[in-house]
């Protein structure tokens, strides 16, 4: 008879795994974790000091009810863990009404019955005078249960809470080879090899390099962080919420006050360094005037009040499907293997509902939960 050294592993311990893992281990499932930095690294997209999260998100809006879940178990895992992991201090989108980001909102909000307010653009120079050259056609929409996530330290939290129920954890510990064996999967590292029953397999932008033939390119994702020009100017999450503001030229600024690392963090969808595809293997984490000019450019006409130069660039990336939205599921059916991978930049908020996706597909949970593993979002839907 075959004998499994756990009944499920979760291959990265990134924003998804490590909600995956807690959600497994608190259920009682068997589960080992494997991590090939520290839990809470900053080589991956889920680092920065603040992530936003707005439950009525501009996506696709089938997505709500993911971040409205995902929104009740993030003060859970603070409960369990002991630390402060969301700043619950609202979002804004401003754009024009019909635009992706402000229509996209409005759609999920209306869809999901999410309570927003909407702004003139005469009423959002008043409520948040940091914006500044909003055209008159544009406007504001205010979500008060929207905020912000501390990334690094949700990642660590959910890894710790998920040992203390159990998990056993290898952390700096690089998974080489998921082979598909009889009933099972085992899977290789440098100084073990594990069988386990099922593997949920979440790498980020390492994803391809393990399972290859899914449908995911990493791109480059530059983001910085800026000092107020003058130190007593009040850039914190009240006067600058997070937010995501569409430009008249249709790129996105997007940002939070919170200050949790080098300054103000903000970065421009659509700017001159952003997208161009990476190996995430031999990613050059080195950065280049094209990641920040175009923010330099424009910042003071549109969010006056910083120094000139950012005082920190990180050059990050993204996970893309071709339709910008996550695969999670089983690749081909497979009963063996789930992946959750791709990620259309609300990825660490919904971290906690793609985990308990997760944990329903180990555990063959379905229901009738709108967050469960959403069909639309099956890894074979490009197929
Ligand atoms: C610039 C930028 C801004 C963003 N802003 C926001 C935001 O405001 N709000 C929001 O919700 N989201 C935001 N995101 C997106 C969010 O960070 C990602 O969606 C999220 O981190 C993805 O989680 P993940 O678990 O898929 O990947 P990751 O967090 O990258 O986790 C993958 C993990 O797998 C590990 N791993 C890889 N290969 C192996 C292997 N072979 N063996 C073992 N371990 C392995 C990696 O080390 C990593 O820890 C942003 C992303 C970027 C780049």
């Amino acid at each position: 008879m075959t004998r499994w050294d756990a009944e499920a592993a979760v291959v990265g311990l990134g924003a998804w795994g490590a909600a995956a893992l807690w959600r497994l281990a608190s259920r009682g499932v068997d589960v080992v974790g494997f991590e090939r930095f520290t839990p809470g690294h900053a080589f991956g997209p889920a680092h920065g000091g603040s992530h936003a999260l707005r439950v009525a998100g501009p996506g696709h809006p089938g997505l709500v009810p993911l971040a409205r879940r995902s929104r009740e178990l993030w003060p859970e895992l603070e409960d369990s863990g002991g630390e402060s992991l969301f700043v619950p201090c609202g979002g804004l989108v401003v754009g024009p009404e019909g635009g992706p980001v402000v229509g996209g909102t409005l759609r999920a909000a209306r869809a999901h019955g999410v309570p927003v307010r909407t702004f003139t653009a005469s009423a959002l120079r008043f409520q948040y005078p940091r914006h500044t050259g909003v055209p008159a056609h544009h406007m504001g929409v205010w979500e008060p249960s929207a905020g912000l996530v501390r990334p690094e330290r949700a990642v660590r939290t959910a890894v710790a809470v998920a040992e203390e129920a159990g998990a056993r954890v290898y952390a700096d510990s690089r998974v080489t080879v998921v082979e598909p064996v009889p009933g099972g999967i085992r899977l290789h590292t440098a100084e073990r090899s594990l069988r386990v029953r099922q593997v949920v397999v979440t790498a980020g932008p390492w994803l391809p390099a393990l399972l290859p033939g899914l449908p995911l390119e990493t791109v480059r994702a530059p983001v910085t962080w800026w000092r107020p020009l003058e130190p007593g100017d009040d850039f914190g999450p009240e006067a600058f919420p997070a937010f995501a503001r569409e430009l008249e030229d249709g790129r996105v600024l997007w940002g939070d006050g919170a200050r949790a690392g080098d300054g103000i963090r903000l970065g421009l969808d659509g700017g001159c360094g952003v997208a161009k595809p990476v190996d995430p293997e031999g990613a050059d984490r080195s950065v280049v005037p094209d990641d920040w000019a175009d923010l330099a450019r424009l910042l003071p006409a549109k969010v006056p009040g910083l120094e000139p130069l950012p005082a920190r660039v990180a050059a990050g990336t993204r996970t893309r499907t071709p339709d910008g939205l996550y695969l999670l599921g089983r690749p081909g059916g497979d009963p063996r293997v789930v992946v959750a991978g791709g990620d259309d930049a609300h990825g660490l908020a919904h971290a906690p509902g793609v985990g308990e996706a997760l944990a329903d597909l180990v555990q063959g949970v379905r229901g009738d939960d709108p967050a469960a593993a959403p069909g639309f979002l099956s890894p074979d839907r490009f197929a």
